[in-house]
Formats: C-alpha cells, sequence, structure tokens
C-alpha cells in the first residue's frame, strides 16, 4: 500500500508517526473520508472545501492549497489502483514537545491512505436497526475533528445492544447518527436537522438534498424529536461509506411499516444512477 505523507508518496513502512505527533496526543487535527467509484474520488471538492473549514475552525493553517491537495489524492488513488474504496486523509497540528498551547513554527502532517468500502447491500436493501444514545459531544460538531471517543462509544453501545448505528439526541432531539446523517420522511416531506454546530454537515447529506429537490421531493431542515422519528413513515442514515441506508427499527419500534419504504427506494436508485455517472465518465 502507498501512502501519501505530507508531499511523499511512499510505501506504508516508510511513513514514521512521531510520537510526539498532536494528533496522536490531543486528537488535535481534522479528516476527511472520500468515496472512490470507478478510479473516482466522489464529491472531491465539497469534501476539501469542508476539510479547509475544520482546518480553519482549529486555527490550523493548511500549507496546501485545494488543487494541490486534489493532484495529490488522484496520484494517490492511481498508486494503489484504487477502483472502489475510499481514502482516509487526516491533518494533524504537528509534532512537538507535549504541551496544550499551539507550539511555534509547527508544520502540519498530513497523512492519507486507501480504505477498503464496498456498498453495504444487504442494509441497503432490508434496511437496519438502530438504537438512541444520549448525545454528549461538544458543541461544534460541525468540525470534523480527531476527537471522535463520543462516537466510538455511542458506535460501541449499538453493536452491544445488536444494533447496526447510534442515533444520538440531546435531550428530545435527535441530532444525527455516530457516523452518520439522520432523516425522517413524514407524509411527503424529507426532514433533516439543520447544519449547524450540533451536527457535521454531511457531504452525502446534503447531495442528498439536491438529489430530492431534482426528484421533486420537498424538504426541511428541521430538528425534529425522537417521537417525531418513531412516528415518521420512514427513516434513513446518509454517510460516505453508507451512501443511503433505510432504518426499519429503533429500540424495537419499527419506523412505518418496519421495511424500506418508497421515498427512501427512490433516493437509493437517484444515488445509485448519480454513481453510475462518476463511473461511466
Ligand atoms: N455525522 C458524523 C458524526 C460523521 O462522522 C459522518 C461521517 O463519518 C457523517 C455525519 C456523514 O458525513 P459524510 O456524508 O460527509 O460522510
Amino acid at each position: 500500500m502507498h501512502v501519501l505523507w505530507n508531499d511523499q508518496l511512499l510505501p506504508r513502512h516508510e511513513v514514521h508517526i512521531d510520537l510526539e505527533d498532536r494528533a496522536y496526543q490531543f486528537g488535535d487535527g481534522v479528516y476527511e473520508v472520500i468515496r472512490v467509484y470507478g478510479g473516482q474520488l466522489f464529491l472531491l471538492n465539497p469534501h476539501l472545501e469542508r476539510l479547509q473549514r475544520s482546518a480553519q475552525a482549529i486555527r490550523l493553517d493548511l500549507p496546501w492549497s485545494l488543487p494541490q491537495l486534489a493532484h495529490r489524492l488522484q496520484e494517490l488513488v492511481a498508486a494503489n489502483r484504487l477502483v472502489d474504496g475510499a481514502v482516509y486523509l487526516q491533518v494533524s497540528r504537528g509534532v512537538a514537545p507535549r504541551a496544550h498551547a499551539f507550539p511555534r513554527a509547527i508544520q502540519p502532517v498530513l497523512v492519507a491512505y486507501p480504505l477498503p468500502a464496498s456498498r453495504p447491500t444487504e442494509a441497503q436493501e432490508r434496511g437496519v436497526r438502530a438504537t438512541f444514545v444520549e448525545d454528549i459531544r461538544w458543541l461544534r460538531c460541525d468540525i470534523k475533528s480527531l476527537n471522535l471517543l463520543p462516537n466510538v462509544l455511542a458506535k460501541e453501545a449499538a453493536v452491544e445492544r445488536g444494533a447496526q448505528e447510534a442515533i444520538l439526541h440531546r435531550g428530545e432531539t435527535v441530532t444525527e447518527g455516530s457516523a452518520s446523517n439522520v432523516f425522517i420522511v413524514q407524509g411527503r416531506v424529507l426532514r433533516t436537522h439543520p447544519a449547524n454546530h450540533l451536527i457535521l454537515d454531511g457531504i452525502t447529506r446534503r447531495f442528498v438534498l439536491e438529489l430530492a429537490a431534482k426528484e421533486g421531493i420537498s424538504t426541511v431542515e428541521a430538528p425534529f424529536t425522537r417521537e417525531e422519528l418513531l412516528s415518521a413513515d420512514e427513516a434513513f442514515f446518509t454517510s460516505t461509506t453508507q451512501e443511503i441506508v433505510p432504518i426499519v427499527e429503533v429500540d424495537g419500534r419499527p419506523i412505518g411499516a418496519g421495511v424500506p419504504g418508497p421515498v427512501t427506494r427512490r433516493l437509493q436508485q437517484a444515488f445509485y444512477a448519480a454513481v453510475q455517472a462518476v463511473t461511466q465518465q
């Protein structure tokens, strides 16, 4: 496997992560996961723009332009002959003796490498079970930071309860999944939490909102409660690696008819068509 390490493409065993890397010690950095279909980085620019916004939000200056980053990632995909998968990219504030405040004259450290990813067809076809978990994260969930401990704990709670994903909620308000955004369908309207500081504005979330508009489905970005989710006609998760996955049950209670619904199916079809258009370019 070839890894992009700052400006170099190297075999994995030649990449050395420093003991005093601030990503390792403080989670002081930001990241992205970008899907690759047919050898093409899907929705690359929105991902890189979000990386830049996340970096700015933690006052980390990226020393690379977005076109430079795009070019290097394309080289990474080519060097690994990656056709269908994903790329993980993280930028750490850098390496310095351990102290909380920003060290002077520090260079960011970029690492990017391929992740295996294939469409989770069974989950997409049949839908999945989910479970509610209290959202205990900080108030800047819009930053895609390396600090993922609350997300890790929420996902582990879901796995222990036999569920595929945790649905996070602050009090009665549903925010998002532990690694995904959550949508519900109420009548003819598609609803998801607004993109503010309480959620990560998923690239797939935005893409699905656009697909819905093209399909003539009304959308509203407004918070909803746990009860509204449980009484919704349909619900689904979105994320880069999961795409659109129907939620058919939450804590033992069926959503709608307890099977994937027609609006979810339509959006999945529209998503597959968009991916096909990319891979046939
Ligand atoms: N919300 C959280 C907390 C996430 O970690 C993720 C992705 O990992 C998402 C939402 C979905 O974002 P995207 O569609 O950009 O993958």
